[in-house]
């Protein structure tokens, strides 16, 4: 089975995915982690990377598809996998039609100022990505991963500049997505998020149960 996560950045796509892995023992393929990385190295391409994500702008098409097929190529294709952020343009969502199928798309529904909020006191853990709030979601020690005992951090991209031009751009390029999966009559399971403290395993129990009644699980 393959899946795919759509939300608004702060919607809960990567808190949801990693747990969905654990329940359906699938591959996660996250699109921000794989960038993240390569922003560390300092290469004509980390460097083309990092002046988009710093921005909160989406990287050019061209690149963020020559990435993921580089990055599909090394796991295993028998698991099944949930892309999280991945595609995120009506273009990139072509692209990926020639690359592999997908089964069904997750759409999280979260009002603007829930993201907000989120995201201004979302910390990550800088080893695993595992994603933290410090008021919603405390790991047990502070400021360290309870899955791998990594740091956490605050992503750069979480300020709130950035974070408002995130949202335009998934309100002006990501939007339109759903009107091209809904007009091919893709599957879609939908989860709406009305309360700032819901916690990740309601949201991921009723996931599971859309994913049942579309008898993929
Ligand atoms: P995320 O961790 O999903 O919030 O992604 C962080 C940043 O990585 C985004 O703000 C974009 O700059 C970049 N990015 C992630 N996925 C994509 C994508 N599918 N297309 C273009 N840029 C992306």
């Amino acid at each position: 089975m393959n899946l795919t996560i759509f939300g608004a950045p702060g919607s809960g796509k990567g808190t949801y995915a990693s747990r969905l892995q654990t329940k359906l023992g699938l591959s996660v393929v996250a699109m921000g982690d794989i960038f993240r990385e390569i922003m560390k190295e300092n290469t004509p391409l980390s460097r083309k990377v990092k002046r988009f994500v710093e921005k909160g702008l989406l990287v050019p098409d061209d690149v963020v598809v020559e990435v993921l097929k580089e990055h599909l190529a090394k796991i295993p294709k028998e698991k099944g996998l949930i892309l999280d952020g991945f595609p995120r343009t009506v273009d990139q969502a072509k692209m990926l039609e020639a690359i592999t199928h997908i089964d069904a798309i997750i759409l999280l529904t979260v009002p603007d100022w829930i993201i907000i909020e989120r995201l201004s006191t979302r910390r990550i853990c800088k080893n695993c990505g595992e994603v933290y709030n410090v008021r919603y979601l405390k790991p047990k020690v502070e400021n360290i991963c309870d899955k791998c005992g990594g740091n956490l951090y605050q992503r750069p991209d979480d300020t709130a500049q950035v974070i408002k031009d995130r949202i335009n751009v998934y309100e002006r390029q990501t939007q339109p997505l759903l009107q091209f999966y809904r007009k091919k009559k893709m599957p879609i399971v939908e989860f709406k998020c009305e309360k700032l403290e819901m916690p990740p395993e309601v949201a991921v129990e009723e996931i599971l149960k859309g994913l049942k009644r579309l008898s993929l699980i």
